[in-house]
């Protein structure tokens, strides 16, 4: 049973790293931003609530985000653990996911920050926007993400180092490179797959 998180910037390398985890320890990668993009495309009445949001690389509500992932987690294969990706955002989450996890009396296991410079992400992101032409993906909308995931996200990660939490990655590198030095973080505090 393992349960973690993964925070770092947009274009970190989160939801590659999240796959790869999830394969290894044979848990759910849960990313809120793919749900709401799965919403968004099917246009349901929360991807049409989020997208406006989203457009402008602005959060998502936390009473939206919240209600999404506590019921998520309810979700019968998220009992034996699960990797979050991109959630908590904000104070308000990170407080509903104490609350969560406190009513599943469970915790979490170790919280992944993945660093990357800004310059790096930048690059990244936009490449991403060639390739997959995300909406969110133009250089005006990633500024605006990264402004927003410092002012709101990177405050978050002393929160979890006090309670010490926090394994920090350098996420410059090779994709597998990058999974080599997250698992062996993450071995060095006991989490291993059997
Ligand atoms: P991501 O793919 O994780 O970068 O998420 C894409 C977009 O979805 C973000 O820029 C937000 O607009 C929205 N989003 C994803 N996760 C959250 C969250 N935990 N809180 C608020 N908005 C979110």
């Amino acid at each position: 049973m393992t349960r973690l998180l993964l925070i770092g910037a947009p274009g970190a390398g989160k939801g590659t790293q999240a796959e790869r985890l999830a394969e290894t320890f044979s848990i759910p990668a849960i990313s809120t931003g793919d749900i709401f993009r799965h919403n968004v495309k099917n246009e349901t009445e929360l991807g049409k609530q989020a997208k406006a949001f989203m457009d402008r690389g602005e959060y998502v509500p936390d009473s939206l985000t919240n209600a999404l992932v506590r019921d998520r987690l309810s979700q019968a294969d998220a009992a034996n653990g699960f990797l979050l990706d991109g959630y908590p955002r904000t104070a308000d989450q990170v407080a509903e996911l104490d609350d969560i996890l406190g009513s599943m009396d469970t915790g979490l296991d170790a919280v992944v920050l993945l660093t990357a410079d800004t310059d790096e992400v930048v690059r990244r992101l936009l490449n991403r926007a060639l390739e997959q032409g995300r909406a969110d993906d133009t250089e005006e909308v990633i500024r605006r993400r990264l402004e927003v995931y410092e002012e709101q996200t990177a405050p978050l990660i002393s929160v979890y180092a006090d309670r010490g939490l926090v394994v920090m990655i350098d996420g410059l590198g090779e994709v597998t490179e990058v999974t080599g030095r997250i698992l062996e973080g993450l071995a060095a505090r006991g989490i291993e797959t059997l």
